[in-house]
């Protein structure tokens, strides 16, 4: 059986026996992520199984038909059953799914990237950030580091002025730019974060994905990103632009910016 359906089976366990215990879902469902969050680890270390994707087959493949009004369930679990599918989208992160960036910026640092096997170290827990943490010489925490958070959700680092395409391994992300940190009462949280990345030219809405990456660290984080960089591909000689001073006009051609991010096509997350 494919990881995702295990672990599928696994969150109707989990949900199950929580019910069955009368434990409701505010305080069960935080507990039940913590523990798929660690089983999805354990099942698929490359993290293309997140507990949002478990959630996401466990609703579609086992609740869809368990709330059916023709089913036998009794109706004080199916009350359970929902308060919990709600609790666990709350959490996990609703809605539309992710938007992804392709790479856009220049043709021969995507070819050496592809060449390159020194991709982003990808950082999944607290063990992970220190053991990346104790690798990184005094110079290097001078200037901010570069991440991506790839289709997985997960934040990869790497050394500072790297390039974002070579952190990314060349792929799609969900989230570019720089990163500082800082040590805070004996644990490290994050400075400064950022959206600047013209090799991605991410929209400042990908700030949801890169604080769900830090957040299943979990890292210490501002509420949104302290230096914000918007992105426009220029309609008229499609030329990419940084908008500055909500001024929307091409600063190669002086044609319109639009108001919505376009610089490049949608890609779907690895999350459905
Ligand atoms: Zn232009």
């Amino acid at each position: 059986m494919a990881a995702d359906l295990q672990l599928t089976e696994f969150l109707a366990m989990l949900v199950g026996v929580a019910l069955d215990a009368g434990t409701d879902a505010a305080t069960g469902a935080p507990q039940v992520i913590e523990i798929l969050t660690a089983a999805c680890d354990l099942a698929d270390p490359a993290g293309y199984v997140t507990p949002h994707h478990v959630h996401r087959m466990w609703r579609v493949s086992r609740l869809a038909s368990v709330l059916r009004p023709d089913s036998p369930t009794p109706d004080h679990f199916k009350a359970g059953l929902r308060a919990y599918d709600e609790t666990l989208e709350e959490l996990l992160g609703g809605g539309l799914p992710e938007r992804g960036y392709r790479y856009v910026g220049p043709a021969e640092l995507a070819a050496g990237a592809a060449r390159s096997t020194l991709s982003g170290t990808r950082i999944a827990s607290l063990a992970d950030f220190a053991s990346w943490a104790a690798r990184q010489t005094p110079g290097e925490w001078a200037e901010p580091f570069t991440y991506v958070v790839g289709l997985d959700g997960r934040l990869r680092l790497a050394p500072r002025r790297s390039e974002h395409v070579a952190c990314a391994g060349g792929a799609a992300v969900l989230g570019a730019g720089e990163i500082t940190f800082v040590r805070e009462a004996g644990r490290w949280a994050v400075g400064e974060v950022s959206n600047q990345s013209t090799g991605y030219c991410p929209d400042v809405t990908s700030w949801r994905a890169v604080a769900r990456a830090l957040d299943g660290i979990p890292l210490r984080r501002p509420t949104a990103f302290t230096h914000e960089v918007v992105f426009r591909r220029c309609p008229a000689c499609a030329e990419h632009n940084i908008v500055r001073e909500v001024d929307f006009v091409c600063v190669f051609c002086g044609g319109d910016l639009p108001e919505a991010w376009n610089v490049d096509g949608v890609v779907r997350s690895a999350r459905p």
